[in-house]
């Protein structure tokens, strides 16, 4: 099972509708929890089946506002209840709590036991009805969770996936994970560096900067907080962009992937680079790598961080000190000059077989 989780492009009154289903989820969870507390003190054993047939008979009758807003929510309240206290149970998880308003609002929905085909840009959602999304998907499942974050609206859902060994364009790629661009690939392909984080870091110390005597708690203040949270949120949605669209290249179309095991926390010590380092997300690339090289047939190779990828002549096999500030390695031995990065890379390639540690 994969999941997805992508944000929705929405009118007000789509807003307003998924507003009332996220409350109506909210209504029912605290519902059934008042039930199961009252009923457990009485010595009944509650479960959500008996919840639902309490509400469908009892209570829902009781509210005609209930009737223009989708069944199927009240139903998912009931079991998401029903596992809080099953984890509860388990010692997983503490007391279930009621929930506040504002805070994880959600709900899920499904279609009566048919499937949900979300297929491109635009998606047919039961008793929802038609939603927009920022990014094509295309997903079959059978049911579908929706929440607000930070003022915006996101799809979520699980669906099966059966890895498919693509076709592999090349054998064998090292790729060099840099600070001044994001990849160097052996066969001279780069990936740029996302800026994302630089680019709105001004922006988001000067939203931090007018704040900061805000009263918190007051009106002003959450609405602050919500814009910063918006920020924080887009730059890690560029970020995850970028990332996935390199380890998606990388997987598909390779036979191996080779990179270094860098020693981050070595390099972090070194101040300067941290931000530039953290921002590229080495841990998360290779988290990526790791099961898309599995999805799609190809074998994720680790090198040892001590193999002096940056250091050795790809073309001969000298070895030279290379300070970071060296953007070409000039070989004094064959004469070769050649890209740092791009060195690095084919360095890494050709590591294969030789000194690596292969992992998963
Ligand atoms: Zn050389």
């Amino acid at each position: 099972m994969k999941s997805i989780r992508t944000k929705l492009k929405l009118n007000n009154k789509q807003k307003t509708l998924l507003a009332q289903h996220a409350g109506y989820s909210r209504w029912c969870y605290n519902w059934g929890l008042s039930l199961w507390n009252a009923a457990y003190i009485d010595g009944y054993k509650p479960n959500p089946r008996k919840l639902r047939e309490v509400f469908t008979n009892h209570t829902k009758p009781l509210y005609p506002w209930m009737k223009n807003l989708s069944s199927r929510v009240y139903q998912y309240a009931f079991l998401n209840l029903g596992e809080a206290f099953k984890r509860f149970f388990k010692g997983l998880g503490k007391y279930p709590k009621f929930k506040k308003k504002g805070r994880s609002d959600s709900f899920t929905i499904d279609n009566c036991g048919k499937p949900i085909e979300l297929n491109g840009w635009s998606h047919k959602l039961p008793f929802i009805g038609i939603v927009k999304t920022y990014e094509p998907i295309e997903v079959t499942t059978k049911k579908i969770t929706i929440s607000r974050q930070a003022g915006d609206w996101y799809l979520s859902c699980s669906y099966e996936f059966h890895p498919t060994t693509t076709p592999k364009k090349t054998d064998v790629v090292g790729v060099d994970l840099g600070v001044k661009t994001l990849a160097t690939l052996s066969d001279g392909k780069v990936f740029e560096s996302v800026r994302s984080y630089r680019q709105f870091e001004a922006k988001l110390s000067r939203l931090q900067y007018l704040n900061r005597h805000k009263e918190i708690g007051s009106a002003n203040w959450r609405a602050a907080q919500r814009k910063i949270a918006r920020l924080h949120r887009k730059v890690a949605n560029i970020r995850q962009d970028a990332l996935h669209k390199l380890t998606t290249y990388l997987a598909k179309n390779h036979g191996r992937v080779v990179i270094e095991d860098l020693n981050v926390r070595g390099m972090l010590a070194g101040q300067k680079l941290a931000k530039a380092i953290a921002d590229q997300g080495f841990y998360e690339i290779r988290r990526q790598l790791k099961y898309k090289c599995q999805w799609y047939g190809s074998e994720l190779v680790v090198v040892d961080r001590f193999f002096p990828s940056s250091k050795t002549c790809s073309n001969c096999g000298h070895v030279q000190d290379m300070p970071l500030h060296l953007r070409t390695y000039d070989c004094p031995d064959c004469g070769v000059s050649i890209d740092r990065d791009l060195n690095a890379s084919i360095n890494l390639r050709n590591a294969v077989g030789s000194v690596v540690n292969a992992c998963g």
